[in-house]
């Protein structure tokens, strides 16, 4: 996602001039009350209220200054120099008296003495310094304080307000992709070229009362292109483009995440007509729940939104659009008729679907005339994000060896590469097991081509993959099949039953090879009983429910726990039918498994093409 922010203070400001003065204001007051006293000419010297009396009477005293309670005095020292003293001052009403009767070394003979009264600042300077001073030193401060956090945190905005965040959310006004970037999902783009069409003239809508949509939820498995044909929708319409993740608005503070969404949807009235995009949106739109409290911010962030949805006018020409992979999750009011009211599909892409994804990926790499059917029936269940990045992995596997174009070789390794790891090039295998890897795949093989309803059999290589993969048979089926029989399923576990058979068949003995085949045919054959209703005992009755469908799908039974025994044995008895038949198929046709095998121990990778060579071989004598 590309969305552009702009926070008003990127970093905190050093150099504000208000706080200088502040500062300059500040230093001056403490130098004056505290510190220059210190730097009064000449040293003073600390003496007793006698002893200044005494000094007055003997006629040794200069000169007398009364301030702050206290008496400062010069008088002639024994020595005959004139030093300059201090004194509490004591409640002495004689003292004026005494001070005017006393001789003085003055040339008058009289002592000058005064008192100086402290000065009254004005009532207004006093409230100043008082009240305002240091009130707007605490506010400068706060902000200061506020804006340093805000720039750490990342997040935009003014601390003291809570009214609007202050970000600047940009809209990108220039979004160049458009729907031929966007292969396949068609009917994703049909239900969208409507909101296009009012995006460019509101009016013709308007006219005749009807408004569109306020907004659109696509839904779809990670991948399939829901944030890529968002974009396309404001780069058909040329329409400025604000583009926010949910989670961007789930803040520290409580209300800073409702402060943004009302944000945005100011900023995106002023620049209407305009598209509003919050992608994985279910980071805010989580189904409130009481039963656990509920998140604060989350909930005030939803209930912002919800009221901005309702607020603004649908006919003014903003669309929002918004994706997420959990529709499952979202909150019931988000989804009622004039909020998010239409749901868009985006699916896992088709056979065709896929080699137009791969054709417009391939389109942006030079190529030499590539074979992409073979690529897109080898990737069934791929998504559109896995395909862009097969065609980059091919492309770094050209520029890796040193050539200018990608190949169809490019293309299919990397297929591999994505799907089951990359090669291990320095793994050690020892020659028997080697020999036992060749006999398991060849027996998956086998059995898939001694099956009717199964795909035929692409590849086999017994190279070692990333993936911690030994080998794999490759099969690939040449259309697209939609429904899948009960055959179907049970020729798959079969097949799946078919690696381990081999082992057992030639070697007497098992190994661990067959683990990913067990989860794998055990996953089918639950799935047989529990949702396909393919089990004579249970008929049609659901037994589990999916949920999470669009990110891997989690399981959960819906049944009694007596139930869930009796399942598990129906999918051991489908299971070890399918081993039964495998084991059969393989027997009934060893020379095929051995000549095969030796083969693909000699060749390690073999076509099917070479493999079928061999199957028909036998058969055809037979
Ligand atoms: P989603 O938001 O559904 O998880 P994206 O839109 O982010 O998926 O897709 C990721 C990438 O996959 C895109 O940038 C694009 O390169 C590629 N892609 C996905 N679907 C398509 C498609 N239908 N056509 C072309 N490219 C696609
Ligand atoms: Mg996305
Ligand atoms: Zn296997």
């Amino acid at each position: 996602m590309n969305n552009k922010q702009e926070t008003q203070s990127s970093a905190p400001r050093r150099g504000n001039p208000l706080t200088g003065i502040l500062w300059v204001v500040l230093i001056v007051l403490f130098l004056n009350g505290f510190v220059f006293p210190l730097f009064s000419p000449g040293r003073i010297t600390t003496t007793d209220y006698g002893t200044f009396i005494e000094r007055v009477d003997s006629g040794l005293v200069q000169e007398v200054m009364i301030k702050n309670g206290q008496i400062f005095f010069t008088a002639r020292t024994d020595k005959g120099k004139t030093a300059t003293f201090r004194t509490g001052a004591v409640d002495d009403p004689h003292l004026v008296d005494r001070l005017l009767d006393a001789k003085s070394p003055n040339e008058n003979g009289k002592i000058a003495f005064t008192q100086i009264v402290p000065q009254e600042n004005s009532p207004i300077l006093n409230f100043i310094l008082m009240w305002i001073l240091p009130g707007m030193i605490f506010f400068l401060l706060w902000r200061q304080a506020g804006k340093s956090l805000q720039a750490r945190m990342g997040g935009g905005g003014n601390f003291l307000s809570f009214g609007n965040s202050g970000a600047r959310i940009y809209a990108d006004s220039d979004v160049k992709t458009t729907f031929a970037d966007v292969a396949g999902q068609d009917e994703a783009k049909e239900a969208l070229t409507e909101i296009v069409d009012f995006l460019h003239s509101p009016e013709k809508y308007a006219r005749i009362g009807a408004s569109l949509p306020k907004g659109a939820l696509l839904v779809g498995p990670p991948g399939t292109g829901k944030t890529l044909i968002a974009r396309a929708v404001a780069g058909e319409a040329r329409v400025p483009f604000f583009a926010m993740s949910g989670s961007e608005f789930v803040q520290m503070f409580v209300g800073m995440g409702a402060a943004k969404v009302r944000d945005l949807f100011k900023q995106a009235g002023e620049k209407a007509p305009c598209i509003i995009f919050i992608d994985e949106i279910d980071a805010i739109g989580k189904r409130r729940d009481t039963a656990f409290g509920g998140n604060d911010e989350r909930e005030q962030t939803l209930n912002q939104l919800l009221t901005e949805m309702d607020g603004f006018d649908g006919r003014k020409g903003v669309v929002i659009l918004a994706a997420t992979n959990r529709p499952e999750t979202l909150d019931k009011a988000l989804l009622r008729p004039g909020r998010f009211d239409r749901r868009i599909q985006m699916e896992l892409p088709d056979l065709e679907g896929r080699k137009a994804i791969l054709q417009v990926h391939l389109a942006q790499v030079k190529h030499e005339a590539v074979d992409l059917s073979i690529v897109a029936q080898a990737t069934a269940g791929s998504s559109g994000a896995e395909l862009a990045n097969i065609v980059n992995e091919a492309a770094l596997r050209a520029v890796r060896q040193g050539r200018q174009r990608v190949t169809t070789s490019d293309l299919e390794e990397s297929v591999e590469t994505v799907l089951a790891g990359a090669q291990k090039k320095h793994a050690v295998l020892s020659l028997d097991e080697k020999r036992i890897v060749a006999y398991h795949e060849i027996g998956h093989a086998l059995v898939a081509a001694m099956q009717t309803a199964s795909a035929p059999v692409h590849k086999i290589t017994i190279i070692p993959r990333t993936s911690g993969a030994l080998g794999y048979t490759m099969q690939v089926d040449e259309g697209e099949q939609v429904l899948l029989s009960r055959e179907n399923l049970f020729n798959r576990i079969a097949t799946l039953a078919g690696g381990r058979s081999a082992e057992e068949l030639v070697f007497k003995s098992i190994t661990t090879g067959a683990s990913n085949d067990i989860e794998q045919a055990t996953k089918l054959a639950r799935a047989m009983v529990t949702r396909f209703g393919m089990s004579d005992k249970y008929d049609m009755m659901g037994l589990e429910t999916v949920n999470n469908a669009y990110l891997g799908g989690d399981n959960s039974l819906t049944c009694s726990s007596e139930t869930a025994a009796q399942i598990d044995n129906e999918v051991l008895r489908i299971v070890k039918e399918a081993h039964e038949k495998a084991r059969g198929i393989l027997s009934g046709n060893r020379e095929i498994l051995d000549e095969a095998a030796a083969y693909l121990l000699q060749r390690e990778t073999i076509t099917g093409e070479e493999f079928m060579r061999i199957v028909r071989k036998h058969t055809a004598g037979a």
